[in-house]
C-alpha cells in the first residue's frame, strides 16, 4: 500500500515534511526515471517501492523501470556483483558483450522515454551500460551503487568504471565505497519505510500467529537472520554461532530468506544452509515468497536478537528494520552495517561465528542491557535511517544537478 507524505508526519515530525514539500515545489514536474533489475527481492526493490510513489506525491514525475534479460544475463551480473564486492570473478569478453547486448536491446525499446527524462538514476551494475545507448545530452545520468565496492576485484571494476565515468554523478552508501571517478560523488545511506507492511506495528495476535506457523516455542530465546540466501550474508556462519550458543542455552534460530529475481545463486546457497542445519529441529530455515513482508516484520519483533553476519554488505536494510523494532543487532564488521551497529550501544560488530556466539550469550545473560540497546537502536534509526532523510538527500541532489546552476541556489 502506498502512503502519502502527510501520513509520515506523526513519525518524523512536521519540519521534515515541510522541508520535503518545499524541495518538491522547486522540482515539480521533473521527469525522473529509476532503473534497476528486479521489482521484488533485495534492498533496492524495497526502497524503490516507497520512493517512487512518494516522489510522485511530492510532484515529481517519477517512474520505475526494470531491465530484464535471459538467464545468462543474471548469472553474468551476479558475477559482476560478486566481483565488485571483491570476489575474483572470471568474466569472458563474451560475458561482457552479452551484458552490453541486453542493455542495447532494452535501450532500443525504452530510448524515447529515457531521452525525455530530466534525470535517470541507474541502480547497480546490471543496467549501467544503458547510458551508452540512450544518452542525448539532455538528461542527467546518476549511477547509484548499493553494494560494497570498497575493494573490488580490479578487472571487473575496470570494465565497469569505463562506463560509470560517463555518468554525471554517482551515489554511494558510505565514503569507504567511493572510487576515483571524474564526476561528483554523493554519500546517501539507504533507509526504511516505517509505515510499510515490513515495518508497521503489528498486533500481538498476528505475531503469535506467525510464531505458531513457523513452529517457534515462545518460552525460549529466538535468534533471527533475514536475508537472501547469498554467501556474502554468511548464513552458514550464523548456524555455527547458534551451534556454539546451543551447547549451553536452548536457543532457536530462524533463517528467513527468499530469492531475488536477479539472483541466480539463491538455490545453491539454500541447499548449503539446509546441509549445515543437519536437520536440527530448532533451526527453522524459511524460504519465503517475495511478499512475506508481514511475516518478516513479525519474526523481527519476536526475535530476542537479530543477526546480520554479512562478510560484505552495502548497507543492510535488514539491520535497520530490526533496530527499528527495538532489537540489538549482531552484525558483520563490514560496510554499511558499521554505520548502524555500535558496540554496546545498538548491538555488536563481529567477524567470526565464535565472536557472534560470545555476543549472543552476553545479551541473553544481560536482559536489561539487551532492552536498553534495543531502545537506543530504535531512536538511532528514527534520527538517521527513515525514508524522509533519504528522500531529502535525493531531491537535493536532483536539484543541484538540474536547477542549482540556473537558480544559483543550493538547498541542503
Ligand atoms: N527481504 C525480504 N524477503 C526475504 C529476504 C529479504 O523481503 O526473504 C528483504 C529484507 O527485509 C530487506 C531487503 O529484502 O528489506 C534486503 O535488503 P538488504 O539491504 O538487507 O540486503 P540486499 O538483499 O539488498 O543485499
Amino acid at each position: 500500500m502506498n502512503h502519502t507524505l502527510a501520513e509520515y508526519e506523526p513519525v518524523v515530525g512536521s519540519a521534515s515534511i515541510r522541508q520535503l514539500r518545499q524541495l518538491g515545489s522547486r522540482l515539480a514536474g521533473t521527469r525522473l526515471v529509476h532503473i534497476n533489475s528486479t521489482r521484488e527481492g533485495g534492498g533496492v526493490a524495497e526502497i524503490l517501492n516507497w520512493m517512487v510513489p512518494l516522489m510522485r506525491d511530492i510532484g515529481i514525475d517519477a517512474s520505475w523501470e526494470v531491465i530484464t534479460g535471459p538467464p545468462r544475463f543474471y548469472e553474468v551480473t551476479k558475477a559482476i556483483h560478486n566481483g565488485l564486492q571483491g570476489m575474483p570473478a572470471q568474466l569472458s569478453a563474451k560475458d561482457w558483450a552479452l551484458l552490453r547486448d541486453v542493455n542495447a536491446a532494452w535501450a532500443d525499446q525504452h530510448k524515447a522515454s529515457l531521452q525525455e527524462a530530466d534525470v535517470v538514476i541507474v541502480h547497480d551494475p546490471q543496467p549501467a551500460f544503458l547510458i551508452d545507448y540512450c544518452r542525448n545530452g539532455k538528461s542527467k545520468w546518476i549511477w547509484r551503487a548499493h553494494i560494497d565496492i570498497s575493494h573490488p576485484y580490479r578487472p571487473v571494476w575496470k570494465n565497469l568504471r569505463d562506463t560509470v565515468e560517463k555518468y554525471d554523478a554517482s551515489i554511494f552508501s558510505l565514503n569507504a565505497f567511493a572510487q576515483p571517478l571524474p564526476h561528483p560523488q554523493y554519500l546517501v545511506p539507504p533507509s526504511i519505510d516505517p509505515l510499510s507492511d515490513k515495518n508497521c506495528d503489528l498486533t500481538r495476535a498476528e505475531i503469535k500467529r506467525v510464531c505458531r506457523q513457523v513452529g517457534l516455542d515462545c518460552s525460549r530465546p529466538v535468534l533471527l537472520q533475514v536475508s537472501r540466501f547469498d554467501r556474502f550474508k554468511d548464513p552458514v556462519g550464523v548456524i555455527k554461532a547458534y551451534q556454539i550458543v546451543r551447547r549451553v542455552t536452548p536457543v532457536q534460530l530462524v533463517l528467513a530468506g527468499g530469492g531475488a529475481a536477479d539472483d541466480p545463486e539463491g538455490n545453491a546457497v539454500y541447499q548449503e544452509v539446509l546441509n549445515a542445519a543437519e536437520g536440527d529441529a530448532d533451526i527453522h530455515v524459511l524460504l519465503l515468497p517475495p511478499d512475506a513482508h508481514r511475516v518478516i516484520n513479525a519474526l523481527q519483533r519476536v526475535a530476542d536478537i537479530v543477526l546480520q553476519k554479512s562478510i560484505k554488505e552495502g548497507f543492510g536494510l535488514t539491520v535497520t528494520e530490526a533496530m527499528w523494532k527495538g532489537k540489538p543487532v549482531i552484525g558483520g564488521d563490514t560496510g554499511g552495517i558499521c554505520l548502524q551497529v555500535f558496540n554496546y550501544q545498538t548491538g555488536f560488530l563481529v567477524s567470526t561465528p565464535e565472536g557472534a556466539a560470545h555476543r549472543i550469550r552476553f545479551l541473553l545473560d544481560h536482559r536489561r542491557r539487551l532492552d536498553r540497546m534495543g531502545t537506543i537502536a530504535h531512536e538511532f534509526v528514527r534520527e538517521n535511517f527513515l525514508l524522509t532523510r533519504h528522500l531529502r538527500e535525493y531531491l537535493t541532489l536532483v536539484f543541484a544537478l538540474t536547477r542549482a546552476e540556473s537558480e544559483r541556489i543550493l538547498y541542503i
